[in-house]
């Protein structure tokens, strides 16, 4: 079966999946809708309170939405899906049909069911006189006799609200087993009926209803009001294990405000998240998830992009790109673990501006700093003499830790923060660094046990724990001790100046 790609699916294609996908359609995406065809207002001939279509078909919002989306070249399919997995770098879609689709963004916008009190007579009336939302319809309905079926103590609130659009309203309390006497003053001092007695059916002809007939008789009325218990679409993400959260109406997936769930290719919107939004409010919120989802596809593009560019390059614009980019100082870690070493010769791998190396040979040591960067070693040069280094003491050279070879053996090599965003073989390069360690030296390596809370980098490589390091390298046991191997949290200052906390992971070996 021939699986299609796109760049982004939307399940579901009401108000809220139409209008992300606009966004995605105008930004040029690959976009797939697919929808199962019943949205949630169906059933309602006209919809209100939507700017610019007040009264519409809601058949017709979603024609003309299809219509528009199809000029951007998204294509709508009616289909229903059924389960979505992760895939390498993407979710995979399946559909009843069988057919299958994978996406680098999937944006789940199904909506919702109304699960209407069991009733007889308030199935049949859905949307055109037993009603959700006097927002929607009270208009409508205004000045006349109006029931409100309340189901939950939240439905108590819409008795309430129901009263701005008539004073005929009475208040159906069994299902909740009957309110306070506190509860039912207030509802009376406005002039609202409390009907205690257990609702039976609700009659009528046709759509039209002439009363709710209760345990104790017919109570006259011209439209309901009621609450239906809200079932969002979203079993088939089961497997995804999506974060859920509690709110008001219920259980449902968890997002931020954009749309983002837990999932990083995932967003949800309109009703299946927000049971309370009206169609405008999920057509806003839409627009807002299209935009955010083709914000995150781009930014992956760059990243990928980015990720391709030789570390010389990237290297050299990083340094070239501002005045400074370290502190100055030396890391205290490295000071720490070496000043119980005897001095010798020292080489220190991916010296950027020099720090390091500079101490080194102020506390005894010959050393050599070796960055990919040119302007990193200019610095250096330039740090060395201004800190009154003897140049017998340091040296400093450019070249690319991969391509570079030597002779000579050291007393102590040291990388520290040996990591990249950009392609390094870095367990190669440490490989080759203790072959230049002579017998009885050190090779010190200090690294980030993840990655610095303020980098912006999509980092490819893993960060490793000092214990999986070693295993890494992978040295002869015969020849190589493990003097260190752990977890030190030193302070730090963030790009913006504040302190922080930073853990390293240190790792020194010594050569028998
Ligand atoms: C009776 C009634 C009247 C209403 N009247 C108004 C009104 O006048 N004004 C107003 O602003 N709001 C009104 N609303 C609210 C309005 O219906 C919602 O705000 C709106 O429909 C939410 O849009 P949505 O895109 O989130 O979900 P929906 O419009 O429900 O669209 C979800 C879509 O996803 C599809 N889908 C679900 N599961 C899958 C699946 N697994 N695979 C593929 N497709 C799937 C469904 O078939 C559906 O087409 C009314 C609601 C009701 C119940």
């Amino acid at each position: 079966m021939e699986i299609e790609t796109w760049d982004v699916v939307v399940v579901g294609g009401g108000a809220a999946g139409l209008s992300t996908a606009l966004m995605l359609g105008r930004a040029r995406r690959r976009v797939l809708v697919l929808d199962g065809g019943s949205p949630r207002n169906r059933f309602a001939a006209h919809m209100h309170g939507v700017l610019g279509h007040d009264g519409l078909d809601p058949a017709e919002l979603v024609a003309r939405g299809r219509e528009e989306v199809a000029r951007y070249g998204v294509e709508v399919r009616t289909a229903v899906v059924e389960h979505v997995a992760d895939v390498a770098d993407a979710v995979a879609v399946r559909c009843a049909d069988g057919t299958e689709h994978h996406a680098r963004a999937l944006v789940v916008a199904t909506g919702l069911t109304d699960e209407l009190p069991d009733v007889p007579g308030l199935a049949e009336r859905w949307g055109t006189s037993v009603l959700h939302c006097p927002y929607c319809h009270g208009w409508e309905v205004q000045d006349r006799r109006l029931g409100v079926l309340v189901t939950s103590p939240l439905g108590l609130h819409q008795a309430e609200l129901v009263r701005q659009w008539s004073d005929r309203v009475t208040v159906f309390t069994a299902a909740v087993g009957g309110v306070e006497p506190e509860v039912e003053r207030r509802l009376r001092s406005r002039g609202v009926e409390v009907v205690a007695s257990s609702v039976v059916e609700v009659v009528g002809e046709g759509d039209g209803i002439a009363a709710v007939r209760t345990a104790d008789g017919d109570v006259p009325i011209d439209a309901v009001f009621t609450a239906a218990r809200l079932r969002p679409h979203d079993a088939f993400l089961a497997d995804l294990g999506l974060a859920r959260a509690e709110g008001p109406l219920g259980s449902a997936i968890e997002v931020d405000p954009t749309g983002r769930t837990s999932h990083p290719r995932v967003w949800a919107v309109g009703n299946v998240v927000t049971p309370g939004a009206n169609v405008p409010m999920v057509v806003g919120a839409g627009a807002m998830t299209g935009g955010t989802v083709n914000m995150a596809l781009v930014t992956e593009e760059f990243d990928a992009a980015a990720a391709d560019v030789a570390p010389a390059t990237f290297w050299e614009e990083r340094y070239a790109g501002s005045d400074r980019v370290w502190s100055g100082r030396p890391n205290s870690t490295v000071v720490d673990v070496v000043a119980g070493l005897e001095p010798g010769r020292a080489l220190d791998l991916g010296c950027g501006e020099g720090a390091d190396a500079i101490w080194l040979a102020g506390h005894g040591w010959t050393a050599t700093g070796l960055d990919i960067s040119p302007t990193a070693i200019r610095r250096s040069t330039a740090a060395a003499r201004a800190a009154r280094v003897p140049p017998e003491r340091i040296r400093f050279v450019a070249t690319d830790l991969d391509a570079w070879s030597a002779d000579e053996r050291f007393d102590l090599v040291t990388a520290s923060f040996l990591h990249s965003p950009v392609a390094l073989s870095r367990t190669d390069i440490l490989r080759r660094a203790a072959d230049r360690v002579a017998p009885g030296g050190h090779l010190l390596i200090v690294s980030h046990a993840a990655a610095p809370p303020w980098s912006t980098h999509q980092h490819e490589h893993t960060f490793l724990t000092p214990d999986d390091e070693v295993a890494t390298l992978d040295l002869d046991p015969g020849t190589w001790t493990t003097v260190l191997s752990e977890t030190r949290t030193r302070a730090a200052t963030t790009p913006d100046g504040e302190q922080t906390t930073l853990d390293d992971g240190v790792v020194l070996l010594r050569r028998r």
